[in-house]
């Protein structure tokens, strides 16, 4: 029997996967990475002895229990050493009001009732919510399968009235005017999403099953593309592919930057969906159906911007997470905003040089606004160096000193995204309706004309890391099975 061979676009998390999927299961695969590192959005980058991450706040998945934890034992990224912060966010005005959402349920439920006596009636029902979600990690429905769909049905009549209210619509209901401020941010400052998704979240660390991979999000990369070479499988770093070749209704191969074509039996592709179908393919392959899926360019670019600061200051005492209510709104970059989201890095000793810590902000930001501005470089970088300057500024009343503790600054913007990932601007449906059937069970994408390929990862409706894992070991599995059934 000949070995199938399998050209992966792209080392992202879906691309990983998919390669250590592949080898597992006796196909030669080889990934084609532009970069010159694995992880894609995964990722981090080191300035002046501080590492930034990129991405993981919560990665699903840490405890042995979970049908995500035998996933990532699979693919080489456990164990490992998780730590599990214990708040999942801090809200504080300048009138020293402070709000800490514990991941422990019940001191949770001690500092909620003493801080807001009045409303013990929201608070109640909300931890009682809590509590029964923590048997029921809703991301790891894709990988228990139907077995977990069916643990969660009995939960259904109980859990669902929350998937029908947003955060902000809760919090409308407090009478506390400090809660009602802070309760609908304390999620990633995501007011409109349903309070249903923050329950699996918070109820997840609460058990200690979401938590942060030590090292951050290229360490756990890394231990992923290691398990993939360590299996015989091949990376191509710094290879960009311009081309999917096809062969009458099958795909025939890959075309490299250089020229160079690249035989294959099968292609998964985990560059994001608008490049897949729109340029390596070319608009004949995609049918109408595929093509409104992805018609609409999405301007606004959700926590676009990454302003990180390595800052010669401890930061181990300090929340993980906090939100900073502004007396005043200020405008950073493109926008003017009434909160500040920060992230504190100093649960992670590994990040920062001893006593240092690093601090991160995420914006929203205007893809609109970033090219506009890189027509030219001088003004491009002025921006950045004016945002890093006034972000330190706006946190000094609540870090006093800060602005001479700043080591290293550094902003990414959706350009700098673009660039190392390939990730541009998000494209949306039309009717811009989310699937969520398929982004929960990880369905991997084809085409209905091209046979042997699939494209996967996050803009083809992958779930955050895992669910993008997911998709990655899915598609190769399908992969798998038609060549047993053609075999047959
Ligand atoms: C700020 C932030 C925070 C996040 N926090 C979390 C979190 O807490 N938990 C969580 O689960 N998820 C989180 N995510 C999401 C998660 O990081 C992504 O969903 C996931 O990493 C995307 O993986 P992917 O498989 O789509 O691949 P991508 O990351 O999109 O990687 C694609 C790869 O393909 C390569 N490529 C593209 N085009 C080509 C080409 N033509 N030739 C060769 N190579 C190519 C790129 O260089 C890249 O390496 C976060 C994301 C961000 C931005």
């Amino acid at each position: 029997m000949t070995q199938k061979t399998i050209a992966i676009i792209g080392a992202g998390i879906g691309g990983l996967a998919a390669g250590v999927t592949a080898q597992q299961l006796g196909m030669n695969a080889h990934i084609f990475e532009m970069h010159t590192l694995p992880g894609g959005m995964c990722t981090a980058w080191t300035r002046q002895g501080y590492t930034f991450d990129g991405s993981i706040h919560h990665l699903a998945g840490c405890h042995p229990e979970s049908p995500l934890y035998r996933m990532w034992e699979d693919l080489g990224a456990m164990p490992r050493k998780v730590l599990f912060p214990e708040d999942l966010t801090q809200v504080e005005s300048s009138d020293g009001k402070v709000f800490t959402v514990y991941t422990d349920l019940l001191r949770l439920e001690e500092h909620m009732m003493s801080l807001f006596p009045e409303d013990q009636r929201g608070i109640a029902p909300y931890l009682r919510a809590l509590r029964a979600m923590q048997r029921h990690d809703l991301l790891a429905l894709s990988a228990a399968g139907l077995t977990g769909l069916f643990s969660v049905l009995p939960a259904v009549p109980r859990i669902a009235r929350w998937g029908r209210v947003t955060m902000k619509q809760y919090a409308e209901g407090f009478r506390d005017p400090f809660l009602r401020r802070a309760f609908p941010i304390i999620q990633y400052d995501w007011p409109d999403i349903p309070v249903l998704l923050h329950l699996n979240l918070l109820s997840q660390c609460s058990v200690q099953n979401y938590g942060f991979p030590e090292g951050g999000s290229l360490a756990f990369s890394r231990s992923i593309a290691k398990r993939f070479t360590d299996l015989g499988g091949t990376i191509h770093y710094g290879t960009t592919v311009k081309k999917i070749l096809t062969k009458g209704r099958r795909v025939a191969g890959i075309r490299l930057a250089d020229g160079e074509d690249v035989p294959a039996d099968a292609v998964v592709s985990n560059a994001s969906a608008h490049t897949t179908l729109f340029e390596l393919l070319g608009e004949t392959w995609v049918d109408p159906k595929t093509k409104a899926k992805h018609a609409v360019p999405v301007d606004t670019m959700t926590m676009g911007i990454h302003v990180s600061l390595g800052v010669d200051r401890d930061l181990s005492e300090e929340p993980h997470a906090l939100m900073w209510l502004l007396d005043e709104p200020v405008q950073l970059a493109d926008q003017t905003v009434e909160r500040i989201p920060i992230e504190l890095y100093g649960f992670d000793s590994t990040l920062a040089p001893a006593g240092k810590g690093v601090i991160k902000v995420l914006l929203n930001t205007s893809y609109a606004y970033w090219t506009d501005l890189a027509t030219d470089t001088s003004r491009y970088r002025e921006a950045k160096e004016q945002l890093v300057e006034k972000l330190v500024r706006t946190l000094e009343p609540r870090f006093p000193g800060l602005s001479s503790q700043v080591e290293a600054g550094d902003v990414a913007t959706p350009l700098t995204t673009e660039r190392f990932t390939g990730n541009g601007p998000t494209y949306t449906s039309e009717s811009g309706k989310l699937e969520t059937m398929s982004m929960m069970f990880s369905t991997p994408k084809r085409l209905p004309s091209l046979d042997d390929f699939f494209y996967i990862g996050q803009s083809a409706g992958g779930g955050g890391i895992p669910g993008c894992a997911s998709m990655g070991r899915n598609a190769v599995k399908k992969l798998a099975k038609e060549a047993v059934g053609n075999r047959q």
